[in-house]
């Protein structure tokens, strides 16, 4: 059984995001990135399913700039034992990340392939979805448990107002969210292991993908600022200000 996992390199979860002057996008420069959360919490599972057995290969593909190799050698010192990298500069949407994914799903012909539910910096909750109805695959989204059984999987689903679960036929594609598991830390001596598990990389170009963007960002903006708090002197008082200031009452 091989497992697929896709990892994306984005703005590190503690940055403190900054919007560019022009309002033309976030400012990138010097600010440090990391794998999505969603998707150190798919390589964590992927590799507890090879720990109980059954597993023979986890592969991890990212499509990025080179400095993504970084994001692929993270999940390699978490366990996992392949690397592939697609270059490719500037944003990436979805759908061309599901069309490239399908072909490397075509080469590699994993039984299962793992994604995190979102990543953070375009929060589209996207990519799964349109890979697994490229492919004609089952799908099982925002998973909070996976079992694999013969020839399927378990996958337990955070729905509105409770769980679901779902039996999927293999080959399938698994999304994950935040309560599947909690990601290990590489150690140092994985960290070293790592530079030379093996790690291909190849050229968008090579794909025939139209990686143009689809979509043209208008404009991007800060959250309005909060107003600072005041603290009421009694309860009489608290009543008075959400009746006659903040209009609540
Ligand atoms: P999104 O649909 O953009 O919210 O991303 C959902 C998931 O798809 C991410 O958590 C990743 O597992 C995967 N993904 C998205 N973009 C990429 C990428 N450029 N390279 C590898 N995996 C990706």
């Amino acid at each position: 059984m091989k497992i697929l996992v896709c990892v994306k390199r984005v703005v590190d979860y503690n940055v403190k995001i900054r919007v560019k002057a022009d309002g033309s996008g976030v400012d990138l420069a010097n600010v440090k990135m990391s794998m999505n959360p969603f998707d150190e919490i798919a390589v964590e599972e992927a590799i507890r399913l090879k720990e109980k057995g059954g597993v023979s290969e986890i592969v991890v593909a990212s499509i990025g700039p080179a400095q993504a190799q970084e994001t692929i050698r993270t999940a390699l010192a978490m366990g996992a034992d392949r690397g592939i990298l697609v270059k490719a500069e500037g944003r990436v949407e979805p759908l061309a990340v599901a069309k490239i994914l399908k072909q490397l799903v075509e080469t590699e012909a994993p039984d299962l392939v793992i994604l995190g539910k979102q990543a953070i910096d375009d929060d589209s909750n996207q990519t799964g979805q349109m890979l697994a109805a490229l492919l004609g695959w089952a799908q099982g989204t925002f998973a909070s448990k996976l079992e694999l059984g013969d020839g399927q999987a378990l996958v337990t689903r955070e729905v509105d107002g409770g769980l679901q679960t779902l039996n999927l036929k293999l080959p399938a594609i698994v999304t994950t969210d935040l309560r599947l598991n909690e990601p290990r830390y590489a150690s140092l001596p994985n960290i070293m292991k790592a530079k030379k598990k093996p790690l291909d990389e190849k050229a968008v170009e090579d794909f025939g993908v139209d990686v143009t963007p689809r979509l043209e960002v208008l404009t991007t903006s800060e959250p309005a600022k909060r107003q600072a708090g005041v603290i009421v002197g009694s309860v009489d008082e608290l009543i008075g200000k959400l009746k006659n200031e903040a209009g609540l009452l």
